[in-house]
C-alpha cells in the first residue's frame, strides 16, 4: 500500500547528563527512535512514565534539541529550522494539545481572546468579521459555540471544554498534525471518550493526523491506526494497533495484552488501563532493557541490545525473532 508521509523521524536520540558534579553520567532518554506518520493517520506512542514519550514530544515540538537524528516534516528537517518565518510556519502546521488544559490558558484572560489572537497572529483572519466567523466555525467543529465561552475565564469552563478550545485553536491555524500528549488524563473520566472520539472525527472531516501520546492502552486501541510501544527510550514494537495489541510479539507488549479488552465497538472504555510501574534502574541495564522483567529472557539478552526485526508489517526489537 502506498503511504502518504507527513512526518518522518529517523534515529531520534536524546541524551541527558545527570548526577552530581563529580559523578555525571549519560541517561539516554530517547534512543534511536524511527517511525513515520502518514497524512490522515492517528499514530500512538504508548509507554509508561519514564519511557521517553514526552521527551520525544518536546523534541518534535522544538522545545528541546535532539542529541542526534532527524525529524522531517513535509520533507523539511525541523531540527535545522533557524529563521522566524520557518518557525512560524512550523508552529502553524504542528499544534500541541497539552495534558493540563488549565495550564494552557492564562487565568487572567478570557478564553475567547486566545482564539481571536490565533486567527489574527497567524494571518488567518483578514477582517474583524472574519475573526468571529472563523472562531465560531472552529468551535462548532469541536462541539462548542462562541456563545458558550464568550466572556468566560478558564476557571469558569470544565477541563473537557477547555481541551476542546485547545483543539479549536489547532483548527484555526489549519494545522496538519496535532501532538497530543496525554490529552485526556486530567479530564473527568466520563468525558474522556468524547474528546478521544473528537480526534477520530477531525481526522475524517479535516484529514488531520494525530500523534497521540498516552499510557492508556484502551483509548489507544480505540482511536489509533498504528502504535509504537516505548520502553526505556526505545520503540520495542510498532505496527497496526489491532495486530500489536491483539497478537503482540514482544514479551513486554504481551504482558500488556491482558490489560486490553477484546475489540468491541459497543464497549465504552470506562477505566484507564495502565502500563507497569517505572524503574529507573532499567535505563542502565546492558543489553535488552526488559531483561530483568522478561519471562523469556536468554543469556544473549543481558549482553547485547536487540536489533529491530521486521515481521509481517511490524517491527519488533527482541532477540526471540532473530
Ligand atoms: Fe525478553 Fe530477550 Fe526479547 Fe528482551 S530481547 S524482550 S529479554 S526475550
Amino acid at each position: 500500500m502506498d503511504r502518504d508521509k507527513l512526518l518522518s523521524v529517523k534515529e531520534l536520540t536524546k541524551v541527558f547528563r545527570v548526577g552530581s558534579l563529580l559523578f555525571k553520567k549519560d541517561l539516554i532518554a530517547v534512543n534511536k527512535v524511527s517511525f513515520d506518520i502518514d497524512k490522515k493517520e492517528i499514530f500512538t506512542l504508548a509507554g509508561e512514565s519514564g519511557s521517553g514519550k514526552s521527551t520525544f514530544a518536546r523534541m518534535l515540538l522544538g522545545l528541546i534539541k535532539p542529541t542526534y537524528g532527524t525529524i522531517l516534516y513535509k520533507g523539511i528537517d525541523i531540527t535545522r529550522i533557524k529563521s522566524a518565518k520557518e518557525r512560524l510556519w512550523f508552529t502553524k502546521e504542528v499544534q500541541p494539545i497539552f495534558q493540563d488544559p488549565f495550564e494552557t490558558f492564562s487565568p487572567l484572560n478570557k478564553v475567547e481572546t486566545y482564539l481571536y489572537d490565533t486567527a489574527i497572529n497567524y494571518g488567518i483572519a483578514k477582517s474583524r468579521e472574519d475573526v468571529y466567523k472563523i472562531v465560531e466555525e472552529k468551535l462548532n467543529a469541536v462541539g462548542l459555540s462562541l456563545g458558550e465561552i464568550q466572556g468566560r475565564y478558564p476557571h469558569e469552563l470544565s477541563g473537557g471544554q477547555l481541551q476542546r478550545v485547545s483543539i479549536a485553536r489547532a483548527l484555526i491555524t489549519e494545522a496538519s498534525l496535532l501532538v497530543a500528549d496525554e490529552p485526556v488524563s486530567m479530564i473527568d473520566a466520563s468525558l474522556r471518550m468524547s474528546i478521544v472520539n473528537l480526534f477520530k472525527e477531525l481526522k475524517e472531516k479535516f484529514g488531520l493526523s494525530v500523534l497521540y501520546i498516552t499510557h492508556d492502552l484502551a483509548t489507544a486501541y480505540y482511536i489509533s491506526d498504528r502504535i509504537g510501544v516505548m520502553l526505556r527510550g526505545s520503540i520495542v514494537e510498532l505496527g497496526p494497533v489491532e495486530k500489536v495489541l491483539s497478537e503482540p510479539l514482544h514479551p513486554y507488549t504481551q504482558i500488556l495484552k491482558q490489560s486490553v479488552p477484546d475489540p468491541n465497538p459497543e464497549r465504552q472504555w470506562e477505566e484507564d488501563i495502565q502500563l507497569s510501574s517505572f524503574d529507573i534502574r532499567e535505563f542502565t541495564i546492558t543489553g535488552c532493557k526488559f531483561s530483568s522483567r522478561c519471562p523469556s529472557v536468554m543469556d544473549i539478552c543481558k549482553e547485547k541490545e536487540p536489533n529491530n526485526i521486521s515481521i509481517n508489517g511490524r517491527v519488533v526489537k527482541c532477540h526471540l525473532y532473530i
